[in-house]
């Protein structure tokens, strides 16, 4: 994970693409939650992490300070801390943000800062970026995306369409799905595919873009949300999903419960959650006799981490060599572009005399017109 960031930190992710996760589904189908449970701070949902952008969060459990001391320096003690600042894709400044209640009208605001509701929809290829860094959060890059807009079932999702023409209509649904599938088809990026347990697995489209996507399932995890709200008598069902008989995973599925609509609303705390979460699955008559590794957001963190990091672990040898290339191809440009303006102030200050002087060579040539451009 310190390689992650480490590399993040010199920028490499602007030509390389560094191990990340990525939550997909359908609209509600528990998302912003699940987002929202591993990083153990609310987040904000609905108007804000309901954009038409993705949203990047990353997510680290080292205080900006401690990240620029030298390796060996023992960093010190702090108060638990909450740090956070926010970007766009486009413009990399980032702006501090003084606590948690500002996130969700900041997210807001830099979503709209790149998507047009006038233009192709709405939705845009730009991402906002959160950088969190908060004592106990684990040292994750994810990434929250609108929710799959379904072909099948279209009408259901006119609630959320803006009230476009048609045309409009079908562009919303390509311009998601080719967000989507974009991120889909990055070999290092980890796809959670949300699903709520009271639909059934069949019918998952986001399972089936996975699957196009990864057809050796290694970096594809199954994550059933809804628990709570499972029919009675459909547990069974769903337990065999759990235990990978129906529709299986090669990474398999993990259940977690999020807070309802009723709990957020009443303020339920991200905290007091996991504990209603725990108590719900020690609790249930046919969950509670399973393997605890399939139930809650701790494991889930767990199995997130672990795959994350298997995959750095296959992929580092083809990140070098992307390295390797990326820096034979910039040496020879450097060569290209010639020397520089030397190591000493006495040899920059020749270098700077010298293309004053060239400078005013032209000058008098061309306006004696006999100006010629050795190039030509
Ligand atoms: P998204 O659109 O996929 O990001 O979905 P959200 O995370 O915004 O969730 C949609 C709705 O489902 C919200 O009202 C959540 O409170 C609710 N929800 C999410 N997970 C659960 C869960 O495990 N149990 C219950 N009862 N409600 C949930
Ligand atoms: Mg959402």
């Amino acid at each position: 994970m310190e390689l992650i960031y480490g590399l993040r930190a010199c920028g490499v992710e602007h030509d390389i693409a560094i191990p990340q996760v990525a939550v997909i589904g359908d609209q509600s189908s528990g998302k912003s939650s699940v987002l929202e449970a591993i990083c153990s701070v609310p987040l904000p949902r609905g108007a804000g992490l309901t954009t038409r952008c993705a949203i990047e969060l990353r997510l680290t459990n080292t205080h900006p300070e401690d990240a620029a001391l030298p390796s060996d320096t023992e960093p010190p003690k702090r108060e638990p801390f909450w740090l956070a600042s926010i970007s766009t894709s486009l413009n990399p400044k980032q702006v501090p943000l003084s606590g948690k209640a500002e996130l969700e009208d900041a997210i807001a605001a830099h979503a709209a800062s790149l998507t047009d509701p006038r233009q192709n929809s709405g939705f845009s290829k730009e991402r906002v970026i959160v950088h969190i860094a908060a004592t106990g959060s684990p040292n994750l890059t994810i990434i929250d995306l609108p929710g799959i807009i379904r072909t099948k079932t279209f009408g259901d999702f006119f609630p959320f369409i803006p009230p476009f023409g048609d045309s409009q209509d079908r562009n919303a649904i390509r311009q998601v799905s080719q967000l989507i599938q974009g991120y889909a088809a990055q070999e290092r990026t980890i796809l959670l595919v949300v699903i709520p347990a009271t639909q059934d697995v069949a019918t998952i489209e986001a399972l089936e873009w996975a699957a196009r996507y990864d057809p050796s399932g290694r970096r594809t995890i199954g994550v059933i949300t809804k628990p709570d709200l499972i029919d009675k008598g459909a547990e069974r069902e769903v337990a065999s999903v759990l235990n990978n008989r129906r529709k299986p995973l090669k990474l398999g599925y993990i259940m977690v419960k999020n807070r309802s609509q009723k709990e957020v609303e009443e303020h339920v705390s991200v905290q007091q959650a996991r504990e209603n979460e725990y108590e719900f699955f020690s609790n249930h008559p046919v969950f509670s006799k399973m393997s605890r590794s399939y139930f809650g957001v701790d494991n889930l963190v767990k199995k997130v981490t672990g795959v994350l990091v298997s995959r750095l672990h296959d992929e580092l040898p083809k990140m070098r060599s992307e390295v390797v290339q990326m820096l034979g191809k910039t040496t020879q440009e450097l060569q290209d572009i010639g020397k520089g303006a030397g190591d000493t102030p006495a040899e920059a200050n020749m270098t700077l005399m010298r293309i004053v002087f060239e400078y005013n060579n032209l000058l008098t040539e061309s306006s004696a017109g006999r100006y010629v451009d050795k190039r030509l």
